[in-house]
């Protein structure tokens, strides 16, 4: 049976010791079986075993071998798109609902690192950097659109502010958000999987669910056993191919690539981010930047339509961090890594329920670490009959990209090519 490791990234390199799961070998029964061990089927399993729930949860490859492994690692508050969108889509009442749990997530993984003693370096704080003044004015809007959700730690920074937390003359100014912060994103995984065992909830790597018998008492079959549950989650987002053909219909995997230079040391990395924050720009194509715990620069930035693995990732992002950061030129990139995450037209999270017992999330389109978080909180609620805030999330329109599958691609590169453009020319 293949055997699929982790991806050659910093993060697999730098990971806490943990030894391979087995592959499940036989015929299980469970109450919950998640299919899919990154954020959003770790969660999902630590909110239910927390609720008295019997769960098994399966990962095609190794924990967090998905986005959840490879991410940037910035915990980045609310959605891929922002309250104003969700109350001019559907209605203040709803958007309320959504708006109240758009800066949770990040409080749910706080809470897991500080309850589980997760090690994961969590440091606080994280920026937006404006480029335009079109863009800063975004953020002006959009503070006052998060402190009407009680959001309320955030600090506008003119010029001069942001180049004291960032030595990078790119920015017109940006906003602080101190509940945003960074973390190790593997060993987080890493960490809330060991958490789930501790609770008594069973996770089998190298057991990709290949189908789902649907009904009543539905079954996950996998090459070499199965599982019997009386409830299934699918988590398996960007990774999960056309094993629920509804889900593949109206979402897009897309690849974004991150490199990693070789250590600094604590006083060049002191000068391009003295107080640790992390950092993203507010291009529509963004880039996003933060320190490792060992004072590495961990760059990523790009979007691949269609999530195919470009061929030399350093060549695509290494000019990038050099026109944030110039003072690099001679530092050597150390590693390069590409990942997918999953994209929806509204870049809304996809959220709901085939049949009565199988629930999904998916689609966070490209902000997903808080997200995820709290999907699984909201999941589990549904499972124990309080779907409030689940159902505010199920009832988000969902509409299939122009194209459908041949042509979801090229139509939406061509859009992100217009955004590209605009931004560029700060329209
Ligand atoms: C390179 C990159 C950088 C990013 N940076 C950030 C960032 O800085 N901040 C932010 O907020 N968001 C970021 N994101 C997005 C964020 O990482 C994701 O939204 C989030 O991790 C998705 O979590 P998930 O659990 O839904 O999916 P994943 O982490 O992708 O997990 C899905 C898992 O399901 C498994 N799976 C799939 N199919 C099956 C199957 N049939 N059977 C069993 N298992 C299966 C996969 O192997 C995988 O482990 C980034 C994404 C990428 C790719």
């Amino acid at each position: 049976m293949a055997n699929t490791p982790y991806p050659e990234s910093y993060y697999a390199a730098s990971a806490n010791a943990v030894p391979p799961r087995p592959a499940l070998q036989d015929d299980v029964e469970t109450d919950v079986c998640v299919i899919g061990a990154g954020y959003t089927g770790l969660s999902s399993a630590l909110f239910l075993l927390e609720n008295g729930f019997k769960v098994t949860v399966l990962e095609a490859a190794r924990v967090g071998f998905g986005a959840s492994g490879r991410n940037g690692g910035q915990i980045v508050n609310s959605y891929s798109r922002d309250i104003d969108v969700i109350e001019r889509t559907v209605g203040p009442k709803q958007a309320q609902l959504l708006g109240q749990m758009a800066f949770e997530g990040g409080r749910i993984i706080r809470e897991r690192v500080a309850k589980y003693n997760i090690q994961c370096d969590l440091k606080d704080g994280g920026v937006f950097a404006a480029m335009t003044a079109k863009q800063m004015g975004h953020l002006e809007s959009q503070k006052r659109l998060w402190e009407r959700f009680g959001h309320t730690q955030l600090e506008l920074m003119d010029q001069r502010r942001i180049r004291e937390v960032v030595a990078c003359d790119q920015y017109v100014g940006g906003m602080l958000d101190m509940s945003g912060g960074h973390i190790h994103p593997l060993n987080l995984a890493l960490g809330e999987a060991a958490a789930v065992e501790s609770l008594g909830g069973t996770i089998y790597e190298q057991s990709p669910a290949v189908r789902i018998e649907r009904g009543a008492n539905p079954v996950v079959h996998t090459p070499q056993g199965k599982v019997r549950a009386k409830f299934i989650i699918v988590a398996g987002n960007a990774y999960l191919g056309n094993l629920v053909p509804e889900l593949a219909a109206k979402s897009m995997p897309c690849g974004t690539q991150v490199i990693t230079t070789e250590p600094l040391g604590e006083e060049l990395a002191k000068t391009l981010l003295p107080q640790d924050y992390c950092v993203e720009d507010c291009n529509y194509l963004l880039d996003y930047y933060r320190l490792s715990g060992d004072k590495r620069l961990i760059f990523g930035g790009g979007v691949v339509y269609g999530a195919r693995d470009p061929a030399n990732i350093e060549a695509i992002i290494r000019p990038k961090m050099l026109k944030a950061f110039p003072q690099l030129k001679d530092v050597k990139i150390d590693f390069a890594w590409t990942g997918n995450f999953l994209l929806t037209l509204s870049r809304l999270p996809q959220v709901g329920r085939l049949g009565d017992n199988i629930y999904y999330s998916q689609g966070c389109s490209g902000h997903g670490v808080t997200y995820t978080h709290l999907a699984g909180k909201v999941l589990a609620e549904a499972l124990r009959g309080q779907a409030e805030r689940f159902d505010a999330f199920a009832d988000l329109p969902h509409y299939p990209f122009p194209g459908g599958q041949m042509l979801r691609t090229p139509f939406a590169a061509l859009g992100a090519w217009y955004y590209g453009l605009r931004d560029k020319f700060g329209m």
